[in-house]
């Protein structure tokens, strides 16, 4: 898969490519990939973790209240959705919305890798424990990671919360913004 996957050079190549896979059992009981959307340079990725009903319903990344939770608190913070390119760290909802596997998300991951290289963002903000342990740690703890920036050579990473945890109340949305505005400050 990965070999094919390097030969695409458009994001509209890869997400052919990604809207017929099967390389995990969630092949099996999706109703659509959700390969994300958001313009083929964006300067900002947003990486969640993975489609809820709604998304998977609809084939459209963070489309629920969380969704529109996440439109608003960008905005708050000068960030205007329309302008980030959003996706999940597994294309494909897990049933009862279930974390995905391990093994999902490696099999998931060649076209996290690949949606980056073609758009090449110069900020990916990860989204919950999920994205961060994905993209950058398995181990890492989100009470360490959180708000602080961290360098790779081709962006930054700045893990965040979910914003389903600050519907369920256990973050305040004010944390989010904060680290919204720390983006948008980063980018001028
Ligand atoms: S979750 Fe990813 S690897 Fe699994 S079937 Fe969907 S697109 Fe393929």
């Amino acid at each position: 898969m990965k070999k094919s996957l390097e030969l695409c050079k458009t994001l509209d190549e890869l997400k052919q490519l990604c809207l017929s896979c099967q390389s995990c059992e969630l092949a099996g009981t999706r109703q659509n990939v959700v390969f994300g959307e958001g313009p083929p340079d964006a300067k900002i990725f947003f990486l969640g973790e993975a489609p809820g009903a709604k998304e998977d319903e609809t084939g459209r990344p963070f489309v629920g209240r969380a969704g529109d939770l996440l439109t608003e608190l960008m905005a708050r913070a000068g960030i205007d959705r329309q302008n980030v390119f959003i996706t999940g760290s597994c294309k494909c909802r897990p049933p009862k919305n279930r974390n995905p596997r391990k093994s999902e998300l490696k099999a998931c991951f060649p076209y996290l890798e690949r949606q980056l290289a073609i758009i090449k963002p110069k900020v990916v903000i990860c989204s919950g424990l999920v994205a961060v342990q994905n993209i950058l740690d398995s181990k890492a703890r989100m009470a360490d990671v959180r708000g602080r920036w961290v360098d790779l050579p081709h962006y930054r990473i700045l893990p965040t919360y979910h914003p389903a945890a600050v519907l369920r109340g256990t973050v305040k949305a004010e944390l989010l913004v904060e680290d919204f505005q720390r983006v948008s400050s980063f980018l001028g």
